[in-house]
């Protein structure tokens, strides 16, 4: 497969043009190289040069794809529940049971899930058509947040798991949050300052060049959050697998290294030691108390805002 063209990036944190090059990370799913940049006005790290945004989806349909799109290993699920309970209990908390608490990217619907079963009101929002929504019960919305973003999102609560570190203008997103009146976001994006991150290099398993594209640390999420008009309120920060997961992406640089043709079946490991997998799982559980792997943020609009989005 050729490589797709990639376009230079500004800071997705703050706009700014001037950065330095950090390492080369390599696509663990394909055999392209992206490099890393960190900006020099605010230390933000981010993908660049990358693919644009309508070149993206080709990178979600390598094979390791639909693992990722299926259900995980019962004990992933289980533990995946306990902290969403968890971790969403200062949203709740903060939110009558009819404001509308909007799930932007929300996968296979497991936390719209959760909130449907706790009484509250709430909306699914993914790229993909409604007739693919499985949840019927649940309020849909499809919504492309690398598109023009011009309907107004219709919550007073946002939830965006794992979603601001895959767009390309996170703060184009959050800019058009606070423009939609969206009191509280609950965000999880993984820590780039986590020890791991120096201590894998270029495998930790969090880069997921170009699938990730922005690299938040504690300080460019409050940064970046503060300028588009949300203040943080409360943190329930947590360790997710990073040593499963980085031994995975590891073995599969290596393995996309080799010429394997174009038939290639994925190889034995790709089933034990996928993110979903059982021993990752356990790794996850052991670590969640004691590292810091997945920011887990609440901000509240406060209507200071830096920039017009
Ligand atoms: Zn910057």
């Amino acid at each position: 497969m050729a490589p797709s063209p990639v376009v230079e990036r500004s800071c997705p944190i703050c706009g700014s043009r001037t950065c330095e090059h950090v390492m080369e990370l390599p696509d663990h799913q394909g055999t392209e190289v992206f490099g890393l940049s960190r900006c020099v006005a605010c230390d933000g790290l981010f993908l660049n040069p990358a693919p644009p945004a309508e070149a993206m989806a080709r990178y979600y349909e390598t094979f390791a794809g639909p693992t990722m799109h299926n259900p995980g290993h019962p004990v992933f699920d289980w533990l995946r529940g306990v902290a969403i309970r968890r971790e969403l209990s200062p949203l709740l908390k903060r939110l009558a049971d009819a404001a509308v608490i909007a799930d932007v990217g929300a996968g296979d619907g497991q936390v719209v899930s959760f909130l449907h079963q706790q009484g509250r009101a709430c909306l699914a929002c993914e790229t993909f058509p409604e007739v693919e929504w499985r949840l019927k019960e649940i309020p849909y919305c499809q919504i492309d947040l690398n598109g023009p973003l011009t309907t107004m999102l219709p919550a007073e609560g946002a939830i965006l798991r794992h979603v601001l570190e895959h767009v390309h203008e996170p703060a184009r997103v959050l800019a058009w949050l606070r423009r939609s009146g969206v009191r509280y976001l609950f965000v999880v994006v993984p820590n780039a300052s986590s020890p791991f991150a120096r201590l894998f290099g270029q495998y930790w398993a969090h880069w997921d060049p170009p699938r990730h594209l922005t690299f938040f640390t504690p300080e460019s999420l409050r940064l970046v959050a503060e300028r588009n008009g949300y203040r943080e309120v409360a943190m329930c920060d947590h360790g997710i697998d990073e040593f499963v997961t980085s031994l995975y992406r590891a073995r599969m640089i290596r393995w996309m290294r080799q010429d394997h043709g174009p038939s290639a079946r994925s190889p034995w490991w790709n089933v034990l030691l996928h993110p979903k997998s059982l021993p990752a799982a356990i790794s996850s559980a052991l670590w969640a108390p004691l590292a810091s792997t997945a920011l887990c943020r609440l901000f509240e609009l406060s209507g200071d805002a830096a920039f017009e989005g």
